[in-house]
């Protein structure tokens, strides 16, 4: 299995440290020809607009949507979700970064207000046992999702983990959270069909403790 990280700006180092710690190869993507052979995309956490402009200036927006489209599993956090997404406001009337529309729901940005900016919330997600430690950091709300769209996870009534096929979305950050779980989960059911999978059941560890991240 190759999952491959976008890594034009944001917590991309995060997610391949994840990678690393679960044994799957990871590289990261930074132009068009990066895509090729990959089995799963992340999209990381940053600053959306930020990101959506460098999708542009990198060639990456075109082959990107039309991997997506053509069933590459991708799990998109935070910034990632709000790339992911086909309607895309903003709490603060700021211009919303032009998404690639391929998940079905509403996005909010920087919902939460400046009093709740960042904060970690412990999440039941469908199959997992136990908890999950959500770590949120400037997150968006999910206003609105499609009918294709199944909520694994919610926080406060609102929608915080999504799945459509094999697009994953979360509003939080599980690269920072230390707990290896989604990702896990993600790679064996989201991008089962094409790959070898990483071990499940082993109980990987990050060797580092999640470090604080600000969106740029
Ligand atoms: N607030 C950021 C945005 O709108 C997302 C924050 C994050 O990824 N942690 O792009």
């Amino acid at each position: 299995m190759k999952a491959g990280v976008l890594a034009l700006q944001g917590a991309f180092r995060e997610h391949r440290e994840v990678l690393d710690a679960l044994g799957v190869e990871a590289v990261e993507v930074r132009v068009p020809e990066h895509l090729g052979g990959l089995d799963a995309l992340f999209m990381p956490g940053g600053e959306s607009t930020t990101i959506g402009k460098l999708l542009d200036t990198s060639g990456l927006r075109e082959p990107l949507h039309a991997a997506l489209i053509d069933g590459l599993p991708a799990f998109g956090t935070c910034a990632g979700l709000i790339l992911l997404a086909d309607d895309v406001r903003d709490a603060g009337d700021v211009a919303s970064p032009p998404a690639l529309g391929v998940l079905d729901c509403t996005v909010l940005r920087n919902a939460y207000g400046r009093q709740r900016e960042s904060f970690e919330a412990r999440l039941a997600v469908a199959g997992l046992d136990g908890g999950f430690p959500g770590v949120f950091i400037r997150a968006p709300v999910v206003e609105r999702v499609g009918e294709a769209v199944e909520v694994l996870a919610v926080h406060d009534g609102q929608p915080v983990l999504l799945r459509q096929g094999a697009i994953w979305a979360a509003t939080f950050h599980p690269e920072l959270s230390g707990d290896l779980r989604l990702h896990q989960q993600f790679l064996t059911e989201g991008a089962a069909a094409t790959a070898a999978l990483p071990t499940v059941g082993a109980e990987p560890e990050l060797a580092t403790a999640p470090r604080s991240f600000r969106p740029g």
